[in-house]
């Protein structure tokens, strides 16, 4: 198959490069003020960079002519004289991949630079009950049919991003939802993508939560704030996006003597807020890969209610330890927990001292699959000298 594909070059020793260092660093500088600001003019960079308006729209110049940033022109209505052009990350330039592997699914999603869905794939696959191999090959139709999509669309592809169900931790899957343990998803997929003869591709790996705390960071959260979701697992992960940190909240024992959890711990937050925990917690049988209590939440079913009272109080009680540790002023609620609404996280907030605000998530389910796709963009943002010269 053919594909328009490229490939990072390696960072090599900055401080040996003098002139070419600042200028790496300089169109980084002004490619991320553009993704955070958009749209924004060649004026306000200089004011923000602090660098000449000649430097910035020689900076910009590159980035366009990359098309990586594109320039929209005045905005209409605008009064005569020098018109500002509006710069903003360049929704025709190059495309980022992602992929998903949840424990009933994969799917895919190609994201332009804009952070905008171009095309979805999912498969339904018992990806949990697969072992890892059967379920890396399991996604190459979702793969090709991306690649097909980007090739017919004449889209380069700056890189695959993977979020896995779960937890990731240097490279390695570390949490029990799929069974993938000690794993190496980024050289399965990478094996997939030769197999579909695609070559050179960057294929970048995290964890789910991980994958949806850039995808809120992208979506205009801020950076000091922290995400607290996960479909598969219950994690918390600060929105900066030069942290590569994701916590498994889930297995943080808040009942000294509960029941005894998969991991072996006793009392473990998952017990009682985990989709299984709260599924028996109600007296209804769990399917497996889909919630069975919102629909029953949204109705007021008793049990239901019941169930999500005691998910409340064990994320609340978590929550102080989270807070002791880390002081955090600002949550954001995402993921499975917060597909139960307002209902749920209101009562989260109920039991929370005061001092801590805890938001609902902007985005919805699909979160780690953009924030996967996000990190292909956010590694062209932070260094695209990298993709320009490679
Ligand atoms: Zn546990």
């Amino acid at each position: 198959m053919l594909a328009r594909v490229r490939q990072f070059t390696k960072l090599t020793n900055v401080e040996a490069m003098g002139a070419q260092a600042m200028r790496r660093h300089n169109v980084a500088l002004v490619m991320e003020l553009i993704a955070r600001d958009a749209p924004v003019s060649r004026v306000e960079l200089a004011q923000r960079t602090g660098l000449t308006k000649a430097t910035v729209s020689s900076l910009v110049a590159e980035l366009t002519g990359a098309e990586l940033v594109r320039d929209l022109g005045p905005e209409p209505g605008r009064a005569p004289g020098r018109p500002a052009g509006r710069l903003v990350l360049d929704p025709y330039g190059p495309v980022a991949l992602g992929l998903q592997f949840g424990s009933g699914h994969i799917a895919g999603v190609i994201l332009d630079l804009s952070g905008r869905p171009l095309a979805r794939e999912l498969r339904r696959f018992d990806v949990a009950g697969a072992g890892a191999a059967e379920g890396a090959r399991a996604a190459r139709p979702v793969l090709r049919r991306l690649f097909d999509e980007a090739t017919t669309a004449g889209r380069l592809v700056a890189g695959v991003g993977v979020a896995v169900g779960g937890l990731v931790s240097r490279g390695l899957v570390t949490a029990l939802p799929l069974g993938w343990r000690g794993v190496d998803v980024r050289a399965l997929v990478a094996g997939e993508l030769r197999a579909l003869d695609l070559h050179g591709l960057d294929v970048l790996v995290a964890g789910e939560v991980a994958c949806a705390a850039l995808a809120e960071y992208q979506a205009g959260a801020a950076r000091d704030w922290w995400y607290l979701g996960g479909e598969e697992v219950i994690g918390l992960a600060p929105l900066n996006p030069a942290v590569e940190l994701a916590g498994d909240l889930g297995h943080v024992p808040v009942r000294r003597r509960g029941e005894v959890c998969a991991c072996g711990g006793r009392g473990c937050l998952e017990v009682y807020a985990g989709r299984a925990g709260m599924a028996a917690s109600a007296g209804v049988a769990d399917a497996g890969a889909e919630e069975p209590l919102v629909s029953r939440v949204r109705t007021r079913d008793p049990a239901a209610m019941r169930a999500l009272d005691r998910a409340a109080e064990a994320l609340a009680d978590a929550l102080v330890a989270v807070r002791a540790l880390l002081a955090p002023e600002t949550i954001v609620l995402g993921g499975r927990l917060a597909a139960f609404g307002e209902p749920f996280r209101q009562r989260v907030v109920e039991r929370l001292a005061p001092g801590l605000t805890l938001r609902p998530a902007k985005l919805g389910a699909d979160a780690a699959l953009r924030g996967a796709a996000g990190s292909v963009i956010a590694r062209v943002v932070a260094d695209p000298l990298a993709w320009i010269e490679g």
